[in-house]
């Protein structure tokens, strides 16, 4: 039984059906200017105006990528390299100290290489960012750098020295949701750009950029029913990015190559019909995550959930079991056939503890006994019952639990 959809999904039918076309009859560049280039680009353009609906944006704010960690490498490295370059000052950036190693790494490469300086924004115990914590950064890095209000950019006054910031809106180790409007609003008055990572919020929580008003917003496709290696950065139509990639200039110049029409489509596809089913979606999940929870905590005394306990996802149920490592509940879960994770997958494997447990205050030795469920919009009751008497028989495995409980 597969409870790791927060690592990856199955594609959907649909949109294997909606993309073929593109792979074998309709296999043209739309950049050429013959019918069989124009019919590709008019599917291009289809797929864009399709990801606009669903974000509420301009179809020419959607950038195509090669997935969510491209497009939050675009998002940090191109927005923070870009405002520097026209104000020179701005040489700090805020990140969440809960941030997939796509946004903490292309923060931490700026520090590293471009001497940006790198504020971590601190979460409490549930993995939120309070909203004060992070307007009184934004308010600290104007201070220190004794900076008054300067109207260094069209309209901008405030922290000059702040690049961009970056908070996640739902993370995929722990399923807490940040207040997004929240943070979005506080970087808005400050005159910073602000960024979120949507990756694992989208198809289960609403996403129009307006309403988070947010200035980026990353998506990945193989999280919603779209191949791997398809996503999409969509990025304010005045908000200035460096390219990573450059070429041929295709997607308004911030993403030079050929374009993957096929994807393009496919995550569209993906993306529309997640939007779609969403609501009905996540109140089931919901309900069947509740039930699960309450479920392990009764049965396994001493156990935790990790992350917020109502302001989550409703796919992901995450929870430690001191007195065990995660590694061995995993393997005793994957022999009764439960398939899930210690965290996140790049984490699996290796004897650090989360550094997403560790930012919220988790002890190491408690932090190494994570154990991460998600799930997709298919899971059923049953299965999550199966996968309930499955910890429990892999804790009486391992000594945890006394048999016959
Ligand atoms: N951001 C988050 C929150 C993720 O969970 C992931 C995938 O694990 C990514 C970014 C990276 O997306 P991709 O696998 O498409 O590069």
């Amino acid at each position: 039984m597969f409870l790791d959809a927060a690592a990856t999904g199955p594609v959907r039918r649909e949109a294997i059906e909606a993309m073929w076309p593109y792979l074998t009859g309709q296999f043209g560049n739309p950049s050429s200017h013959h019918g069989l280039g124009e019919s590709a680009a008019a599917g291009l353009r289809g797929a864009r105006e399709e990801v606009a609906g669903v974000l509420g944006c301009r179809p020419g704010e959607v950038i195509f990528t090669a997935g969510g960690t491209e497009a939050g490498n675009l998002a940090v490295k191109g927005i923070a390299l870009a405002r520097r370059s026209a104000e020179p000052g701005r040489r700090r950036l805020l990140i969440s100290a809960v941030e997939h190693p796509a946004v903490q790494e292309s923060a931490a490469y700026l520090q590293r290489r471009h001497g940006f300086d790198v504020d971590a924004v601190p979460v409490d115990a549930d993995g939120r960012v309070q909203p004060a914590v992070f307007a009184s950064l934004l308010e600290k890095a104007g201070q220190e750098s004794g900076a008054t209000n300067s109207t260094g950019s069209a309209g901008i006054t405030g922290h000059w020295d702040v690049a961009m910031a970056s908070v996640m809106y739902a993370n995929n180790e722990v399923g807490t949701v940040q207040p997004i409007r929240e943070l979005a609003a506080a970087a808005k008055a400050a005159g910073v750009y602000f960024h979120t990572d949507a990756v694992q919020a989208a198809g289960w929580l609403p996403v129009k950029v307006a309403e988070l008003g947010v200035d980026a917003l990353s998506l990945s496709g193989h999280k919603l029913g779209a191949p791997k290696g398809s996503g999409v950065l969509y990025l304010r139509g005045n908000v200035p990015a460096d390219p990573l990639l450059h070429g041929g200039g295709q997607e308004r110049g911030a993403r030079s190559g050929t374009e993957n029409v096929a994807f393009a489509v496919a995550f569209a596809t993906a993306l529309r019909l997640a939007e779609l089913e969403r609501e009905t979606a996540a109140a089931r999940v919901r309900s069947l995550q509740k039930k699960f929870i309450a479920e392990v905590l009764r049965r396994v005394p001493g156990s935790m959930l990790t992350g917020h306990a109502t302001e989550r996802l409703p796919t992901v149920a995450s929870f430690c079991f001191p007195g065990t490592s995660g590694e061995s509940v995993l393997l005793e879960l994957e022999r009764r056939s439960i398939l899930c994770s210690s965290g996140s997958a790049c984490a699996a494997g290796s004897d650090e503890p989360s550094a997403v447990l560790t930012a919220m205050g988790v002890r190491r030795e408690v932090a190494q006994t994570a154990v991460r469920f998600s799930f997709g919009n298919s899971v059923t009751e049953a299965e999550l019952g199966t996968a309930a008497d499955a910890v429990v028989g892999s804790l009486e495995a391992i000594g945890r639990l006394q048999p016959g409980r």
